[in-house]
C-alpha cells in the first residue's frame, strides 16, 4: 500500500477540521487577520491535494470557492455561512473517505483492482460495554489483475513489532548456490549492506563483488550503471516502494546480467498459521508479497523477465526470484 498516499489523505482529514475549527474562532473573533490568513492557508493547502488526488470537482471547486470569500471578507457572520461552511466540510470528508477507499483498492504493483484476501482480527476488551471486541488489525488485499498481495491495513502498535531476522550462513550459500548455476564468476553487486551475512559469503564465493546502500544505488547517476553480471537485493525494506527499487537496481546490470532478489511468499506464511492454528504470525508484515504469478507480472513492470524462482522458509516463507533484462 502507498502508505505515504494513506497518511496525507489521513492529514488531510484533520486538516478540514482543524480548517472548520478555525473559521468558527473567526465568526467569533470577526476581522480577525490571523485567523483569516490561517483558514486561507489551510484551504489552499486542501485544495492543492484534492486536485492530487484527482478528488471530485465540485468538492474542488466548493474549496476554492470558500478560499476566496474568506481571503476577500465576501461573508457576512451569519446562519448561511455557517450552514455553507458546514456543507463543505461533510462533502469534503465525504470525498477523502471515498478516496482512501480508492487508495486501499489500488494494487500498488499495478494499479489494477484489490479484493480483501486475509485479514487477522485480534480479541479485545471492549471499554463500558465489558464486551469482546473484533475487529481486524492486519488486512491483506489480493490484486485481481496481477496476483500479488498487499497489505491495506496495519494497526500499529501490535504486541509482536519482531523483526525479520538476518539469513543464516546456510541460507546464504544455497542462495548463492542457486545464484551460481547462471553465474558463477564475474562482478557482483551487492545492493545493502556490507556487514550484512550475504555479503561475506559472496565474498567467499570468489566474487568480484561490490556493496552499495539503497540510497546510494538510488542516487548515482551514472556511475557502475550497465556494468554488472549480477545484481544483489540484499532486503527491501517492507515499507518501501518495491517497484522502484527493482526498476533502479535493473539499471546497474550488464546485457546479459541477471538480478537476484527476493520477497515474503504470503499463502506460505498463512498455511503455517493454518497448521499452528493462529491468527497471526509474529513479524511486520511487508506491503507487498509475491505470489507464484505475481513476480512476473512485478518483474515486467520494471523491465525485466523472470528466469527462474523458488519458495524458501520454513517459519514465514519467501520467494527468491532471479531475473534478466527484458528483451
Ligand atoms: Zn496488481
Amino acid at each position: 500500500m502507498a502508505t505515504g498516499r494513506m497518511n496525507q489523505l489521513v492529514v488531510m482529514v484533520n486538516l478540514c477540521s482543524s480548517v472548520v475549527e478555525g473559521i468558527e474562532h473567526l465568526m467569533a473573533y470577526e476581522k480577525n487577520e490571523r485567523l483569516k490568513e490561517d483558514a486561507v492557508t489551510g484551504l489552499l493547502t486542501l485544495e492543492e491535494n484534492l486536485k492530487g488526488f484527482k478528488a471530485d470537482n465540485s468538492v474542488i471547486h466548493e474549496t476554492r470557492w470558500m478560499a476566496e470569500v474568506i481571503r476577500n471578507w465576501l461573508f457576512v457572520f451569519d446562519q448561511e455561512f455557517k450552514n455553507r461552511l458546514y456543507r463543505w466540510y461533510f462533502s469534503a470528508l465525504k470525498e477523502l473517505r471515498n478516496l482512501m477507499t480508492a487508495e486501499i483498492e489500488r494494487c500498488p504493483v499495478c494499479s489494477g483492482k484489490g479484493v480483501p484476501h486475509y485479514g487477522a482480527v485480534f480479541y479485545r476488551e471492549g471499554g463500558e460495554s465489558d464486551q469482546y471486541v473484533l475487529e481486524p488489525i492486519r488486512v491483506f488485499m489480493k490484486c485481481r489483475d496481477c496476483g500479488n498481495y498487499y497489505l491495506a491495513k496495519e494497526e500499529r502498535g501490535l504486541p509482536n513489532g519482531k523483526k525479520t531476522p538476518q539469513r543464516t550462513k546456510a541460507r546464504c550459500e544455497r542462495l548463492l548456490a542457486h545464484i551460481g548455476e547462471f553465474a558463477s564468476e564475474g562482478t557482483m553487486l551487492l545492493i545493502g549492506d556490507e556487514k550484512s551475512q550475504l555479503y561475506k559469503e559472496a565474498r567467499k564465493a570468489g566474487y568480484d563483488l561490490q556493496a552499495m546502500s539503497l540510497e546510494e544505488a538510488g542516487n548515482r547517476k551514472e556511475g557502475g550503471k550497465g556494468t554488472y553480471r549480477i545484481v544483489l537485493i540484499d532486503r527491501i525494506p517492507r515499507t518501501q516502494d518495491m517497484k522502484l527499487i527493482l526498476t533502479r537496481a535493473a539499471e546497474y546490470l550488464a546485457e546479459d546480467g541477471i538480478l537476484w532478489f527476493d520477497g515474503p511468499d504470503l499463502d506460505r506464511s498463512i498455511k503455517n498459521l493454518e497448521k499452528k492454528g493462529a491468527s497471526m504470525w509474529k513479524g511486520e508484515a511487508a506491503e507487498v508479497c509475491l505470489t507464484d504469478r505475481g513476480i512476473h507480472a512485478l518483474a515486467d513492470k520494471c523491465g525485466l523477465s523472470v528466469r527462474t524462482y523458488r519458495h524458501v522458509g520454513t517459519a514465514s516463507g519467501r520467494l527468491e526470484v532471479i531475473a534478466r533484462k527484458k528483451e
